[in-house]
């Protein structure tokens, strides 16, 4: 009440100086402008709700079930070979695999193996002289390591209840199934593409793609291959995204954040257990990443999270729609109204989490050096070096160095989401889940599309697979699974995606 009564002294002490010093109208016609403004904003806020279409809930899709019944049953045996990034024997096994299960579709296209695992596919056009210019579907063959907290076999490519489950399923196997399905049946019914359809898959996507992608990038540069497009993982086909209500979308990848690492080091004379210094290392080291933890780099609202924001107004609360009908305005208030919200907060802004740090070797001696290090997720606008520099700012008082670590990037250029590519990949959702809005977005953490951006003016980052909240979040965790159906709509959307290249 203190604060309300102080709050409400100010403002009458605020008007009656202002009137004193400019007189009574001009008081009544800043106060009239400034509750106009409100009450437009307001107006705005709820017309918002209306104006952008609210989807119904998606109905689970009945794809073709003899092809569904196909693409499942490849994905469950390309499951069983465990191909945690380096297992070669793993590797070798699921390369074979893939030439056995789709001899034919093999056998009519180029094809070029790296001695690791990585495949590059060129499917060619049927008239080669009236042909554009390629385009490329990405994906890979590796996985992560299942974890812990699983409740079946990881690598048994079990199906039941409909669903396929596994490490993999929907990372990023399942894709990878479904375009290879996509073109064999699509070579079946005698179709021939317009253009050279090109197929990367990576093995080591999951270390970082230095072996895999990043070679036969290299390669097709060398041979002076440019793509028209390229379209590697990215954003899934959402039962629900961003807000509190269901709101199902297709979340299509158009730039993806870089990811970078950090190595802090922490230098502190030797001491005597009994007689420490005032800061170990260690405690060195722990301010300098609660610094970090507490000034992240600033805010920025890039063109395609405005978008997002935007398209996704129907499924906020009333206060986020407030302020997202009338940015720019209320743009100051973003990183407030979305505090809580992470998955949009890593949109708004370039992350630093800590994920390592290390000490002495023994409980009974102080350390003279401590390490940790620090993860970033870089927004498009900051880069390695600029968030580098902000980071030895921050910590520039205390016995820290920091340097660049191993993995270093920085963040993709932004494809339009108003190419015809982008339309004809929505198209082909459409065709598939009618009423999804297709909302452009810029996918948190890193893929093989990076080392390909050469390559190509427009990138895009989608995967056509329909997945509720549990199943995006099994991928890189206990139980992933992809439900039979999504995998046979998956099949369906790269087929009519491909027919329209
Ligand atoms: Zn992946």
């Amino acid at each position: 009440m203190t604060l309300l009564r102080d709050l409400y002294a100010t403002i009458v002490i605020f008007i009656s100086n202002f009137t004193a010093r400019w007189g009574t109208w001009v008081n009544v016609l800043l106060l009239t402008a400034l509750a106009a403004l409100i009450l437009v904003m307001l107006v705005r806020a709820m017309l918002a709700g209306h104006t952008f279409r609210r989807p119904a809930p998606v109905a689970p899709p009945t794809p073709d079930e003899r092809l569904t019944e196909h693409a499942a049953q490849s994905l469950s045996s390309a499951i069983r070979f465990a191909t945690v990034t380096g297992d070669q024997a793993a590797m070798d096994g699921l390369v074979e695999y893939l030439k056995e299960r789709y001899a034919d579709a093999f056998a009519k296209m180029n094809v070029l193996a790296l001695p690791e695992g990585s495949l590059l596919l060129r499917w060619r056009a049927a008239d080669r002289k009236a042909a554009q210019a390629p385009v490329m579907f990405c994906g890979h063959l590796d996985v992560v390591p299942p974890g812990e907290g699983w409740t079946g076999e990881p690598f048994s490519g079990a199906r039941e209840d409909g669903l396929i489950r596994g490490r993999g399923a929907v990372d990023c196997k399942g894709p990878v199934i479904a375009m290879l399905e996509a073109v064999s049946s699509l070579m079946e019914e005698g179709y021939a593409p317009r253009r050279d359809l090109y197929f990367a898959f990576g093995h080591d996507e999951e270390t970082g793609g230095t072996g895999g992608a990043a070679v036969l990038a290299e390669l097709l540069q060398k041979r002076g291959v440019y793509f028209d497009m390229i379209l590697d993982e990215g954003g899934t086909i959402r039962k629900s995204h961003l807000g509190r209500r269901s709101y199902p979308a297709a979340l299509i990848g158009v730039a993806e954040k870089a990811v970078c690492v950090y190595k802090l080091t922490a230098r502190v004379p030797a001491a005597q257990l009994g007689e420490p210094p005032r800061h170990t290392a260690v405690g060195a080291l722990s301010e300098a990443v609660c610094r970090i933890e507490a000034a992240l780099p600033r805010l920025r609202l890039l063109d395609p999270v405005k978008q997002a924001l935007r398209a996704s107004m129907p499924a906020m609360g009333f206060w986020r729609r407030l302020v997202v009908a009338n940015l720019p305005l209320t743009k100051p208030l973003l990183g407030l109204c979305f505090r809580g919200h992470a998955p949009t907060m890593a949109l708004l802004r370039t992350t630093l989490s800590a994920t390592q740090m290390s000490g002495s070797g023994s409980e009974v001696q102080l350390p003279t050096v401590a390490e940790a290090t620090v993860t970033g997720c870089l927004l498009q606008g900051d880069t390695a070096q600029s968030v580098l520099r902000h980071i030895r700012d921050l910590v520039a008082d205390l016995p820290v160095e920091v340097e660049l670590g191993s993995v270093q990037s920085d963040p993709s250029h932004i494809s339009s989401d108003k190419s015809p590519y982008y339309e004809a990949l929505c198209n082909a959702v459409h065709e598939r889940f009618a009423t999804l809005p297709c909302i452009p977005t810029i996918l948190t953490g890193s893929t093989d599309a990076r080392y390909y951006e050469p390559l190509s003016g427009t990138v895009i980052r989608f995967t056509p697979i329909l997945t509720s909240d549990q199943a995006y979040n099994a991928v890189h965790g206990p139980d992933e699974y992809v439900r039979e159906t999504s995998l046979g709509a998956a099949v369906e959307i790269y087929r009519s995606f491909m027919k329209k290249l």
